[in-house]
């Protein structure tokens, strides 16, 4: 185990929550991968009660809010556990979005606001979605939106166009990124407010495409239009005109879980690829293992898995100990280096399965298509490639 020391008190619970993954949630992937996330909902809601009964629950949230008080290097190690299936977040209730906006929620949020949206969404009786991006707007520059929320006696009126909603499908509301002063300073222009998905003017256009799958629920990304949204100026998270802060703050964090969980897809294929390479054989009596660059697939994947690893934990421990803003070089660096790592290794598993990679008898194909994102959404490559070298190069000016 790395971190030898630092692992000792999560130790039992990384094991229980394996076999737990192993046991309860690897024999719903097939269901889900044939894809109907809607008639799976029944079974995974056992799922959840299961794994909130056995205290396997809220794994990124405090204690006092309900959650397993970990701290985030310990709940990375958990995110890697969960990440070995498509289902592991989702049945602990601590899948993106839901979990970045409860943390703005509990940061932010005012009592009247944790009472109504907060509450529910931890006790997973009901979805949210974070609705910032655009298609007329470039989404990698987050102070640039046509969203407007226009103030109306004690209410704002929100109209806008937004995609890649995350599970905007089912949810109960929505954060909705929107201008709120657009003669501010661009930092402080747009703000973030809750709109229950059932306001009028509300409207789902259609849950995007992505690789030629739609999706449902929690598992799709929805296109909506606000078109005169009205909600109370009490919806606002923050002060106004902070939205771009909370955003940020939002993601760091959430940076974390991303990479822990691409680590643990890293590994489920990893393991499906040795399996794969032991067993099928080219000829009677020689399997695949034996092919010079199969080796060297398995001996790359191994060392670049472990070392994402390593350089994720390192990051985290750095988050609990000095704060995201310390750590955001280390934030940027995981971020672009375990999306490429998660990249290469898919691509060598699905190569190694040859045709039946393609199909849906693995997770590989549905992670290799629906990952390719994780160079894409939170900060594309390029974005932290250029931040992280221009903070470096600037040490040198
Ligand atoms: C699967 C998925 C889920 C998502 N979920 C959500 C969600 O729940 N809520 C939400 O609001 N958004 C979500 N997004 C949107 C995501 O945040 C944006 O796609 C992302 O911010 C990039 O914005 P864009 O797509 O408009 O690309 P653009 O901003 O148009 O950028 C296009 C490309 O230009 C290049 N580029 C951009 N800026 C720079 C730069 N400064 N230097 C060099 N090159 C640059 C990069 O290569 C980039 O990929 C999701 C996206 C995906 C794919």
């Amino acid at each position: 185990m790395l971190f030898e020391p630092q692992t000792a008190e999560v130790r039992p619970l990384l094991r229980a929550l394996d076999e737990f993954v192993r046991e309860e949630l690897l024999p719903l992937e097939r269901p889900f991968l044939d894809h109907d996330f809607d008639t799976l909902l029944p079974a995974l809601a056992a799922k959840r009660q299961l794994a909130k009964s056995l205290g396997f629950w809220l794994p990124q949230i405090p204690a006092e809010h309900g959650g397993m008080g970990l701290s985030l290097f310990e709940h990375g190690l958990v995110s890697e556990v969960l990440g070995r299936t498509i289902l592991g977040h989702y049945t602990l209730n601590c899948q993106a979005p839901d979990a970045g906006n409860m943390e703005i929620l509990i940061e932010y949020g005012t009592p009247a606001q944790q009472e109504r949206f907060l509450r529910l969404l931890l006790d997973g009786d009901i979805r949210s979605c974070f609705s910032m991006t655009e298609p007329e707007n470039a989404g990698s520059n987050p102070t640039w939106l046509s969203t407007t929320a226009t103030k109306d006696g004690d209410d704002y009126v929100i109209d806008g166009h937004k995609w890649f909603t995350t599970g905007g499908d089912g949810a109960a509301f929505a954060i909705v990124m929107a201008v709120t002063d657009a003669a501010a300073p661009k930092h402080q222009r747009a703000s973030m407010i809750i709109v229950p998905t059932d306001t009028p003017g509300f409207q789902i256009v259609q849950n995007t495409s992505v690789m030629g799958e739609r999706g449902q629920g929690w598992a799709s990304h929805a296109e909506i239009r606000y078109d005169g949204c009205r909600v109370p100026q009490s919806n606002r998270l923050g002060a106004e005109g902070m939205g771009f802060v909370i955003a940020q703050q939002r993601l760091g964090p959430g940076r974390i879980h991303h990479c822990m969980r691409w680590i643990g897809i890293c590994q489920r294929a990893f393991d499906l690829m040795c399996r794969q390479a032991a067993l099928r054989e080219i000829a009677p009596g020689r399997p695949l293992a034996e092919m010079g660059q199969v080796q060297t697939w398995v001996a790359e994947s191994r060392a670049e898995i472990d070392a994402a690893r390593l350089l994720v934990l390192q990051t985290a421990q750095q988050i609990d100990r000095d704060g995201a803003h310390a750590a955001r070089d280390s934030i940027s660096l995981i971020k672009f280096h375990v999306a490429k790592v998660l990249q290469d290794v898919l691509d060598r598993a699905i190569q190694v399965h040859g045709a039946m990679g393609m199909t849906d008898e693995t997770p590989l194909a549905f992670w290799y298509r629906h990952e390719r994102a994780a160079r894409i959404y939170d900060g594309p490559d390029e974005v932290h490639k250029r931040a992280v070298a221009r903070r470096i190069l600037g040490r040198y000016a």
